[in-house]
């Protein structure tokens, strides 16, 4: 293991153990479910939109190790962030969470910043579902879609 994954496993181990946001959020006016029957991950996004702007997240549920880690950093990097921007650092993490060995990562620190921490998943297709869970329940909550998010 090179040192850069040892640090991404870190990163990953500290936010399963200590992950952020992770409360309900009292004054939320968007929520939505992921479920992801392949590991039983079950993810509740909650965010307060106000305009174009998210200015408040929090989640909860449980999963795993991957599935909380990856939640809690996507609501430290997409907080205060515009609807737009959110898509465009989702378009980055699903591009980068999907690539196989041949596509050379077109890294975007700027956009992706501690989500890199999650880039060894794409080597294991099973463990993308549980990363990209609590960003389908995130889309789902900016569409204002009610129903559970599925992985597929
Ligand atoms: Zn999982």
């Amino acid at each position: 293991m090179s040192e850069l994954e040892e640090l991404y496993q870190e990163v990953i181990m500290e936010h399963n153990r200590r992950p952020r946001n992770f409360r309900e959020l009292k004054d939320s006016n968007r929520s939505a479910e992921g479920f992801n029957p392949f590991c039983g991950d079950a993810i509740t996004v909650s965010l307060k939109l106000e305009g174009e702007r998210i200015t408040d997240m929090g989640f909860q549920g449980s999963g795993c190790a991957i599935s909380r880690a990856s939640a809690s950093l996507m609501t430290e990097t997409v907080k205060g962030k515009s609807t737009e921007e959110t898509q465009r650092i989702f378009d980055a993490f699903h591009a980068m969470i999907t690539r196989d060995d041949t596509t050379e990562l077109e890294s975007d620190d700027e956009v992706l910043g501690d989500l890199e921490a999650l880039a060894g998943v794409s080597e294991f297709p099973t463990r993308v579902k549980c990363a990209t869970l609590s960003w389908h329940a995130l889309q789902a909550a900016l569409k204002g879609q009610e129903e559970t998010a599925k992985t597929e």
